[in-house]
């Protein structure tokens, strides 16, 4: 089972728009400047397109869904997101003069074609992190600098830029704790900028596609219909999420963080995904917070911890390219993952395992795009211990169902979980899903939301219903294995075999 909004990727295999486009007018249009968005859909604290627009140039901004061979296709989810964010960036760049323009194939192809055809002189765009992109982004700057093209990248997604913050010995840093501080400690992340007031638009250009051609939305079945109910997506929306989070959430963040059903967190990942709001400006405004006493300090380090947590995600995917496919700690190569038994893997995936917190956090997760971080924890130790199967299952699942899929924190947050990753959790840490459960929904508020079949439940029984007497289960409307699945392996069987495994791993 795959929400597979990418399969159009391979249905309908296109021309690249620059191929059909149409041939140069006779007179040379003025030189412009190329921004090409990619993960920094904003017009604010946007350094490329800042740049760009100081230059006095037109400047023609672009967007490209990369089809490059070597690139890894967005998930669903992610796509949902994008299309309405491009929408938004669309309006956005319009109301200051500008026009962004869509294509759909290869970025090298496309990026430079264009730069000859619409007679473009320099190219900005916020820099990536990830192998692959890297490479090619590294491939079409020679090319372009070769060509006589000005070409420059900037830090557009992060506080500090993955080789400025290295131990002593002038190498990355493992461990989380000793990093933050490294960065805390160092100099102050680079004030955010406005956003430009007016931009000179180059010519349209006629070989462009609209966003909607870009056909980026699920439509048979439109598994998305209701994450409009979840979600406003964009720059304006980024902003309104942060500050209400900051007048409304943030106090009481560090303790309420981890209760699944307290709406104690942000909600700002998939907006700092795609780069709708900035770090930076996250960042100064919990500081303004602070300093002006509107917020416990406490509870706003707490949060910015967790930005520094994305922030060490990116490095870690710097400094190893391959995260998401390769072990961090390589001695989990030799790690005999179980065949992943397809009823099992469909259980998890459909929230249908027996364990109501795992099963309330993957129906989240399909419903609304995104899921608790706790809960997320819990699945991911649930597929990998409980299941045994390989990390990189499940990490492919969230990249196609999270509205938030991120190249480093889903690859760094999966092999934490493992085992295999940076400042990792231990072996011997199995999360039980029943104690977590009770101990983070308490009431089973979160598990009756996503469970309904579990409602009339008493909250002492809820996160183990096998418990149930035969009449507790008639009373509160439940037949095992008929309207709630029975486990569907046995958690203390579950835990010892993941133990032995895990432990010869660690002794090996
Ligand atoms: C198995 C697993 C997979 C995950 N996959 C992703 C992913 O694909 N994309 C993603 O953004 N986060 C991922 N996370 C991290 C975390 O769960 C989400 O960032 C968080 O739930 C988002 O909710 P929030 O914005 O309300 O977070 P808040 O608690 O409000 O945190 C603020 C921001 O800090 C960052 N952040 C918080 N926790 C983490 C973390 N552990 N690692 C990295 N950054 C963090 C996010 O950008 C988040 O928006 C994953 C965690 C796990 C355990």
């Amino acid at each position: 089972m795959q929400r597979m909004g990418f399969n159009l990727y391979f249905v309908s295999p296109r021309k690249s728009p620059m191929m059909s486009a149409p041939s140069p007018s006779k007179a040379a249009p003025t030189p412009s400047a190329l921004v090409w968005f990619r993960n920094d859909l904003r017009l604010s604290d946007h350094p490329a397109l800042a740049t760009a627009a100081k230059s006095g140039k037109p400047v023609t901004c672009i967007y490209i869904v990369e089809t490059n061979a070597s690139l890894r296709p967005l998930g669903g989810a992610s796509r949902w997101w994008l299309h309405h964010s491009l929408k938004s960036l669309e309006a956005s760049l319009g109301a200051i003069g500008g026009r962004l323009l869509c294509y759909h194939g290869d970025s090298e192809q496309i990026v430079s074609e264009l730069v000859q055809r619409l007679n473009i002189d320099e190219v900005h765009w916020s820099r990536r992190y990830g192998g692959a992109e890297r490479d090619v982004d590294a491939r079409l700057k020679a090319d372009l600098k070769a060509r006589g093209v000005a070409v420059e990248s900037h830090n557009g997604s992060l506080l500090h830029e993955p080789w400025q913050v290295l131990n002593k010995s002038n190498e990355p840093y493992k461990v989380f704790t000793p990093f933050w501080r490294a960065c805390l400690a160092g100099p102050a992340p680079e004030r955010p900028l406005p956003a430009p007031e007016k931009i000179v638009s180059a010519a349209p250009d006629p070989g462009a596609l609209s966003i909607d051609a870009l056909n980026l939305l699920p439509t048979k079945p439109n598994w998305a219909a209701d994450f409009h109910k979840y979600w406003h997506v964009g720059e304006s929306a980024a902003r309104q999420r942060l500050e209400d989070f900051i007048t409304n959430s943030l106090t009481g963040y560090g303790t309420l963080r981890d209760v699944p059903d307290a709406h104690a967190t942000s909600r700002l990942s998939p907006h700092l995904r795609f780069g709708e709001i900035s770090p930076r400006e996250i960042f100064y405004a919990v500081q303004m917070a602070r300093e002006a006493d509107k917020i416990p300090a406490g509870d706003a380090s707490k949060f910015l911890a967790e930005i520094g947590w994305r922030e060490f995600s990116y490095a870690l995917l710097f400094h190893n390219p391959h995260l998401a496919t390769r072990n961090f700690v390589s001695k989990f190569d030799a790690f005999e993952w179980s065949e992943p038994k397809a009823s099992d893997l469909e259980a998890w995936q459909r929230g249908r395992t027996g364990y109501p917190i795992v099963d309330a956090g993957l129906r989240e997760l399909w419903s609304t795009g995104v899921m608790h971080n706790r809960v997320r924890m819990i699945v991911a130790s649930f597929l990998i211990k409980h299941l045994m199967i390989d990390w990189r299952v499940g990490e492919q699942w969230f990249w196609d169902t999270l509205c938030d899929a991120d190249t480093a924190s889903n690859a760094a947050s999966w092999q934490w979980v493992a085992g295999s990753g940076a400042d990792a959790a231990p072996y011997y840490r199995i999360f039980n899903p029943i104690i977590q459960g009770e101990k983070f929904d308490p009431e089973g508020a979160y598990v009756r939301k996503f469970v309904p079949e579990l409602k009339g439940v008493a909250a002492k029984h809820i996160h183990k219903p096998w418990e149930l007497s035969s009449a507790e289960l008639r009373s509160s409307g439940v037949e095992l294995g008929k309207t709630y699945p029975h486990p569907i392996v046995d958690h203390g069987f579950a835990r010892i075999r993941a133990l032995n495994a895990f432990q010869a791993l660690s002794k090996s």
